[in-house]
């Protein structure tokens, strides 16, 4: 049912790329801005995505705006989505769907209905509102499941008692708007997110839609918080059991990464799994991250307590190289989170990172140096002397790297 009372119309204008889009669905089958943006525009916060619902097919209507705009349309087969691109105007558009979940934790199957429908399958009520945008309808609020109302009170509520376990990546979305918006989780949906993580409903989830509502929650501002949360709600327990839920760490992790150049999201990861890193791999594994991420988070995991510990003013810059030089950022970041020496570590990030010498091997061959394994150990001792300040400029490392290779020093 519209809501009469709320014209949006100027708030829908006033969003970045609106107008043109405006003129662009003249006389196509009804428009609706839904989701994320419509509870950004009611509460008057800037929304970076535009999602919006088409009562028809997705494609062809996203083919027909983006010839008028001569933009671009791209169709996403699976759930019968399309994105349209212009020059500032990034538009998702969706058909009116209902879905049904085959079995738990699986992705849902989708067939074509009205709005009404489309928003009863939301995750939540402040973001299972609409908006319409065509013609005499631009501005008009439908609001079938009371989203407003929990919008004003500050509550994040499931529309169905099964919410959580049709798709147990909510449990992680309801932290997340929860601590974003600084809302709370409604009486009966908190209970209803502590039995679905209690009873295992994490486990019917794929690995890879976890990692991305996980990757998305550590990549909030208010991740310390939203951790804590995953804690406090027998989330964090329910992805695994020895993952380390510790706000604080998570947000020194996060701060660190700023000076070290870590991924924050990546070292807050590291952070969770740091107690019992060996325990967790496995479920790292099926993270399904990018290899390159996989690997930093899990060498961070294992490596960063220790350098928490080993590290100690006392260590030669040559020490201090030797020792960070194969560690990702993320293994320092989660290493300062834990208390590691901030000297060191700030000494090898300023000086000694990417240290390298003038010469190359190729300089020892032309001396007349034989070519064999004594130039990689001379090179390395040579660059030693040279981070502990025993030998300065390129002849002198020609030198002494000559002479290493060449068995006389
Ligand atoms: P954000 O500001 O985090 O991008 P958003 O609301 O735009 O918030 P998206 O993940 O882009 O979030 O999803 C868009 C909309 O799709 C949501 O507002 C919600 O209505 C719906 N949605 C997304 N994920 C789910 C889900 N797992 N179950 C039900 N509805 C969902």
């Amino acid at each position: 049912m519209p809501t009469p009372a709320t014209d949006l119309s100027d708030r829908v204008r006033s969003l970045a790329g609106m107008e043109q889009l405006l003129v662009a669905v003249e006389g196509l089958p009804p428009l609706y801005l839904v989701g994320g943006a419509v509870r950004d525009l009611l509460r008057g916060a800037r929304s970076v995505d535009l999602d919006l619902v088409v009562e028809a097919d997705a494609a062809a209507t996203a083919r027909e705006i983006a010839a008028r705009l001569r933009g671009r349309a791209v169709e996403h087969q699976r759930f019968g989505t399309a994105t349209v691109r212009t020059g500032e105007l990034v538009v998702d558009i969706a058909m009116a769907r209902r879905e049904r979940y085959e079995r738990p934790g699986a992705l849902p199957e989708v067939e074509p209905a009205g709005l009404t429908e489309d928003l009863d399958r939301r995750d939540f009520t402040v973001n299972a509102m609409a908006i319409g945008l065509s013609g005499s309808d631009l501005g008009v609020l439908r609001d079938p499941c009371g989203g407003l109302d929990d919008l004003e009170a500050g509550l994040i509520r499931v529309l169905h008692g099964r919410s959580f376990v049709d798709d147990p990546t909510r449990l992680l979305r309801a932290v997340r708007y929860e601590t974003r918006l600084g809302f709370e989780l409604e009486t009966d949906t908190e209970r209803l997110a502590r039995e679905a993580a209690t009873a295992g409903a994490i486990a019917t989830v794929s690995g890879a839609r976890l990692r991305d509502e996980l990757m998305d929650l550590l990549t909030e501002a208010e991740a310390p918080a939203a951790v804590g949360r995953l804690r406090e709600l027998g989330i964090a327990r329910a992805l695994h059991p020895s993952l380390r839920a510790d706000p604080e760490l998570v947000a020194g992790a996060a701060l660190a990464s700023a000076e070290t150049g870590a991924s924050p999201a990546l070292a807050e990861l590291a952070a969770l799994c740091s107690a019992r890193p060996a325990e967790v791999e496995e479920f790292v594994h099926t993270l399904a991250l990018p290899a390159a991420d996989r690997t930093a988070v899990l060498r961070a995991a294992s490596r960063g307590p220790v350098l928490a510990e080993t590290l100690h003013g006392g260590l030669r810059p040559s020490e201090l190289h030797a020792l960070l030089t194969p560690e990702p950022p993320e293994a320092l970041a989660l290493a300062l989170a834990l208390g590691a020496a901030g000297g060191p570590v700030l000494r090898y990030l300023s000086d000694l990172r990417g240290a390298a010498l003038e010469i190359t091997g190729e300089d020892l061959l032309s001396a007349g140096v034989p070519r064999s394994p004594a130039i990689g150990r001379a090179l390395e001792e040579t660059l030693r002397r040279k981070l502990d300040g025993e030998l300065a400029g390129r002849d002198a490392e020609l030198r002494t790297a000559t002479e290493l290779a060449r068995g006389r020093a």
